[in-house]
């Protein structure tokens, strides 16, 4: 797997960290959440609690199961906002 990104994939990166967090509706800058390593298209705008944080995403996940949401719901937020 080539793990260079190109000038395309740079910038959609660019575009999703700059929109809010995809669960919480935090202000941008967002991380990007990779649902599938080395996929760049399906990243997901996470804050930095909600993606990293001890009840985020890649902790308990606590915060997750409080909003009702997986990967695919938040990654649907990050492309509507992405597209509109
Ligand atoms: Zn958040
Ligand atoms: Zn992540």
């Amino acid at each position: 797997m080539n793990n260079k990104l190109n000038a395309k994939e740079r910038r959609h990166l660019a575009n999703v960290k700059e929109l809010p967090c995809s669960l919480c509706d935090a202000e941008g800058p967002s991380e990007a959440h990779h649902y599938r390593q080395h996929s760049q298209y399906t990243c997901i705008a996470l804050c930095v609690e909600c993606h990293r944080g001890a009840i985020g995403w890649h902790g308990t996940k606590a915060l997750w199961r409080i909003k009702k949401m997986d990967e695919i719901d938040a990654l649907n937020i990050t492309l509507g906002r992405l597209f509109s």
